[in-house]
């Protein structure tokens, strides 16, 4: 990214439940790292899956962080009301042999709003790009595909912000992943990419648990003739008991903080544990900005409990 370009970060939460820990702290840094290069910040409601979003969910999540006192610039956009702009992007790869109907069942896991193939998604194999066209036809009469993207023996590499060199190979470590859902939804790979795209994202801050969707975003980027953002993928937080922190988490989820802190001890406590105050006290998004700088952001993931900060 040249020097002179402005920073142009985003918010990009799933409103498929509230807020919790783990989503304040990529969504503060993220609009740390954007206000302390004098950048602006966008948000993106990342609604796209009917059965888990709700709208209720979106004013929530926008209430939460203006609560935080976590702003952003212009209207928000919602990629519930994005089929169109998704449509063109899967029609140019499609236009170019790079897509094809998966008629396994295991189609619709696969293609889960944002994977983590930590939790146990699999590699495709490729077996419904090999199939014979009567097999295809036959196939077609009773089910209804999802459809893939067929990747190429490639390694895409790239310099994470946090985490440093990045690499995978996209047949070997990735495998031909998912664009559209059986049901017509379409995915968070494509969503994201097209998304970020349109928006002008320059600078992706995020959870870690999405490292190993970047190389295929960046790949995206390339066949749809976009630009790469610069990526920082944050430490995961962890519940004390080692395990991440989930939305079924019920006392870290912002509901019951609320409760409980104001959003100053809120924030002074992820600002702690970022390593951005030496002690922790009550804090202001605001009054972190001087102090932000990714060298003393910490790079592994880390337990954290509300109380022991
Ligand atoms: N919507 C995703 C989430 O809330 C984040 C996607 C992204 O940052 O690319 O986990």
């Amino acid at each position: 990214m040249p020097q002179a370009q402005l920073v142009r970060g985003r918010f990009a939460p799933s409103p498929s439940g509230r807020m919790h820990l783990g989503n304040l702290w990529s969504c503060l840094l993220a609009w740390l790292a954007a206000r302390s290069a004098g950048g602006e910040m966008v948000l993106r409601l990342e609604d796209l899956d009917p059965d888990r979003c709700r709208a209720e969910y979106c004013d929530q999540v926008m209430r939460d962080l203006e609560w935080l006192g976590l702003d952003w610039d212009g209207a928000p956009m919602y990629q519930s009301r994005r089929t169109e702009a998704y449509a063109a992007a899967f029609e140019t790869l499609g236009k170019r042999g790079l897509v094809y109907p998966c008629y396994c069942t295991r189609a619709e896991r696969l293609a889960a709003s944002a994977p983590h193939r930590s939790d146990g998604a699999v590699l495709y194999d490729g077996r419904c790009r090999r199939l014979p066209p009567e097999e295809r036809k036959t196939l077609a009469k009773t089910r209804r595909p999802a459809w893939r993207v067929q990747v190429p023996k490639k390694t895409i590499t790239f310099c994470d912000l946090i985490q440093g060199e990045y690499k995978e190979e996209l047949t070997g470590d990735c495998g031909d992943f998912i664009l559209r859902r059986s049901d017509g939804v379409y995915a968070y790979q494509l969503a994201v990419v097209v998304d970020d795209g349109a928006m002008g994202v320059n600078q992706v801050v995020r959870g870690s648990d999405l490292l190993d969707s970047t190389p295929r975003q960046l790949w995206l980027q390339e066949e749809l003739g976009l630009p790469h953002p610069q990526y920082g993928h944050v430490p995961l937080l962890l519940a004390p008991d080692g395990r991440r922190l989930a939305k079924r988490d019920r006392d870290a989820e912002l509901g019951q903080l609320k409760e409980r802190y104001t959003a100053p001890e809120l924030v002074g406590r992820l600002a702690h544990a970022a390593g951005l105050i030496p002690e922790y006290a009550p804090v202001t998004p605001e009054e972190l900005i001087p102090l932000f700088s990714w060298d003393k952001v910490p790079r592994e993931d880390m337990k954290f409990s509300i109380e022991m900060e």
